[in-house]
Order: C-alpha cells, then sequence, then structure tokens
C-alpha cells in the first residue's frame, strides 16, 4: 500500500478540484425536478467543468468488466446504489437521486457526491438521506490525526446499523490526490483501532452508501449500474476531506447544494 500524503500547496489545489465539484452538483442541484433526464444533468455537469477549466474524471473511466464510463456524473436513482449511468428516463416526483462528480483540476482530483430529492419525498425517504448525511459527517469527526482508519468506519457503520439500516460493503472511500483512487481503501463498517493510522497530509473520500434495507447490491448487464438486491432504496453521500494543521479540512463542499435546498423548501 503506497500513501501519498500530500504538501500544503497540493491540499490547496485539491481544494480547488473539490471546490469545483461542490458548484457543479450545485447547478445539477438546481436543474433536477420531475421530468429532466439524468443525461441532461450529466450535460449540465460536463459543460460546467470544462468551462471552468476542469475534466470531468468519470468520462471513460476503464471498466475490467466492459466499457468505459461513458458520462461525466453516476446518477444513481431510487434502488441504485452507485455508478448509474445516465439515460433518457425522466426523473419523477418522489424519486431520490444520487449525484456522484468527479473533476480533475490543475493536476488533481475532486470527489463528492449528494442524493437530491425529485419534487417531495416521504418521510421514511427523508430520514435515510438524514441518516446517511450525519454518517458521512460522523466518519469526517473521527478522522481525527493520530487515529486509525477503522475509527471512521466505525462511526459511519454504528450510525447507520443503529437505525435498521443496511452498510453497503462492496464499494467503499478511498484516498484521492493526483489520482481519484489512492491507498488507503475507506470502508463504510469495520472496527474502532484498526486499519491504517491517519497522519498529516493524509486526503481520503469518505463516501457512506446505506440502504433502507438488505445491504446486499448487484452488477446490471451495463456492467457498470449497481443496485439493491431487494430494490430497496440506497442513498450516497460524499466529501474529499484533508488532515492537516492538526485539523480535519472538508475539501469539497455541500454549501451552495444546501442553499437551493432550502429556497425550494
Ligand atoms: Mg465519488
Ligand atoms: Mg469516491
Amino acid at each position: 500500500m503506497q500513501i501519498y500524503l500530500k504538501t500544503e500547496e497540493e491540499i490547496e489545489l485539491m481544494r480547488e478540484a473539490n471546490l469545483l465539484v461542490g458548484a457543479t452538483l450545485a447547478e445539477i442541484g438546481k436543474a433536477i425536478k420531475p421530468g429532466v433526464t439524468t443525461l441532461q444533468l450529466d450535460k449540465i455537469a460536463e459543460d460546467y467543468i470544462r468551462g471552468h477549466g476542469g475534466e470531468p474524471t468519470f468520462k471513460g473511466f476503464p471498466n475490467p468488466y466492459g466499457p468505459p464510463f461513458p458520462a461525466s456524473i453516476c446518477a444513481s436513482v431510487n434502488d441504485e446504489v452507485v455508478h448509474g449511468i445516465p439515460n433518457e428516463r425522466p426523473l419523477e416526483e418522489g424519486d431520490i437521486v444520487s449525484v456522484d462528480c468527479g473533476a480533475l483540476f490543475k493536476g488533481y482530483n475532486g470527489d463528492s457526491c449528494y442524493t437530491f430529492c425529485v419534487g417531495e419525498v416521504s418521510v421514511e425517504v427523508k430520514e435515510l438521506l438524514k441518516t446517511t448525511k450525519e454518517a458521512l459527517y460522523l466518519g469526517i469527526e473521527a478522522a481525527q490525526q493520530g487515529r486509525r482508519i477503522g475509527d471512521i468506519s466505525y462511526a459511519v457503520q454504528t450510525h447507520c446499523e443503529a437505525k435498521g439500516y443496511g452498510v453497503v460493503r462492496e464499494f467503499v472511500g478511498h484516498g484521492i490526490g493526483k489520482k481519484m483512487h489512492e491507498d488507503p481503501p475507506v470502508p463504510n463498517y469495520g472496527h474502532r483501532g484498526e486499519g491504517k493510522q491517519i497522519k498529516s497530509g493524509l486526503c481520503i473520500a469518505i463516501e457512506p452508501m446505506i440502504t433502507q434495507g438488505s445491504p446486499r447490491v448487484c452488477l446490471m448487464p451495463d456492467k457498470w449500474t449497481v443496485k439493491t438486491v431487494d430494490h430497496k432504496l440506497a442513498a450516497h453521500f460524499e466529501h474529499t476531506i484533508a488532515i492537516h494543521q492538526g485539523k480535519v479540512d472538508i475539501l469539497s463542499s455541500f454549501q451552495s447544494i444546501e442553499a437551493t435546498e432550502q429556497e425550494i423548501m
């Protein structure tokens, strides 16, 4: 395992890439409503990232089992957990859509995901989204210098399972830097005090993928889309963070997304 700890200069470049991703997700959030297709959202993302001097990292991302990823965002609707391919199906009132977005900017990667509501969703669905987002922030809080990756995993897992939700095992968070996926892996399940020690300069993406029912997932014939086996809903929130100067620094941002969300509510 090769973990690349970042310098202060590199962390500032990582912040620029991640703020570009945050702004892109906010543009997408403004456009989400019943009748809009995920392919339209993908176009907004690609134009926005390229228009600001970035490159959509997901586009052309290789897949050992099939064709490379064809789009700039992963858009996973309802029982789709991750890696949904944008398509022509209009979003419907009451759907949820997890939009995962990555951008390469000045040689460094941003990676962040937000699960959006389409119109009004049920109280149960809101609870799933709220718990998943809370788990992300509890994971971030646990990512203190000197602690271990397992402390993050434990914080995410215990919060979600205490509410009866499932924690997906097959996909995990990751180190991030010049490459979108670097060491170490950051699972959403695990034990306190286990795994690699968190050192200053570590940059990781923490990304709980949480289900309403069973945590079991399956791969669709398109070789990308991952769905829950029981067809219950899944939520996914992701931040890229850096541990430096003795604190945890969130490099991506939901601020513009949440401002838009409140306008709508
Ligand atoms: Mg992501
Ligand atoms: Mg990621």
